[in-house]
């Protein structure tokens, strides 16, 4: 079985646990976007420790997603994966031979998890989002893109889980106090998922085996999970109650791929 739970999503930082259960079951934390406390304390929440955690995969080297990737990596020796560019982004600190480096379209396969890396256009120096499967399911996870290209919906086919961001209504960031280089930042191609945005990708990755999508990385000043919710609901036809939204504090709890 491929179960997941958000630790804590949105720009106060972000990280995300998936499980391969089996004889021996495999964890895999998708970014570290919190200060090494916070994180120990989340997993704590779900009755596990850091050195539960078998390997970590880091999106891009923006603060909310790499945070304390490295002293985790370090203190517990797990192993690191991450592209080239983001090595390079955050200057090529040494991972004491922890560090693996993630390719588009490269398969990763870690104790019965395979990973699949794919390229999203956000501005960061190589950002990567991926999906997960265990063989049965697959588990899909987005956030942090401008907008969705031909090649990442290709990546998402089939998904039965979806991990998507739905950063920001249009509207209120229009009418935000955001600064306007920084409105155009957010909504522009190389920014993050507003919900219209995420409510079409959602119909398009739409197929009888999808089971959950979980609503992420959303703005605390842009947005509101009902909006999220309620657009995301009507791309899907289903309840707005269907769609879980990962909250910045506590994420949402493991729901099965
Ligand atoms: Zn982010
Ligand atoms: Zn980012």
């Amino acid at each position: 079985m491929l179960r997941f739970k958000s630790l804590g999503s949105g720009s106060s930082g972000n990280a995300t646990l998936v499980e391969a259960s089996g004889l021996v079951p495999f964890r895999l934390l998708i970014d570290c976007g919190l200060g090494l406390k916070h994180l120990s304390h989340r997993l704590g929440q779900a009755g596990l420790q850091p050195q539960d955690v078998h390997a970590v995969f880091i999106t891009h080297e923006h603060g909310d997603h790499i945070g304390c990737a490295r002293a985790l990596a370090l203190r517990y020796r797990i192993p690191v994966w991450m592209s080239r560019g983001t090595h390079a982004a955050i200057g090529s600190p040494d991972f004491d031979g922890l560090l693996h480096i993630a390719r588009d379209g490269d398969a990763i396969n870690l104790g019965g998890l395979q990973l699949m890396p794919f390229t999203v256009p956000h501005d960061a120096r190589e950002p990567l989002q991926l999906s997960c499967t265990d063989g049965a399911s697959k588990l899909g996870i987005l956030t942090d893109l401008g907008h969705a290209t031909a090649h990442v919906m290709a990546h998402l086919e089939a998904c039965n889980a979806l991990l998507l961001e739905c950063n920001h209504d249009a509207e209120m960031l229009a009418q935000s106090t955001y600064p306007a280089f920084l409105k155009k930042r957010v909504g522009g191609p190389y920014g993050h998922l507003s919900n219209t945005a995420a409510a079409e990708i959602a119909h398009t990755v739409k197929n009888p085996g999808l089971r959950h999508v979980v609503a992420a990385h959303l703005s605390v000043q842009n947005n509101r999970p009902t909006l999220a919710q309620a657009m995301l609901a009507e791309a899907l036809s289903c309840a707005e109650g269907d769609i879980v939204v990962a909250g910045p504090d506590n994420g949402c709890g493991w729901l099965q791929a």
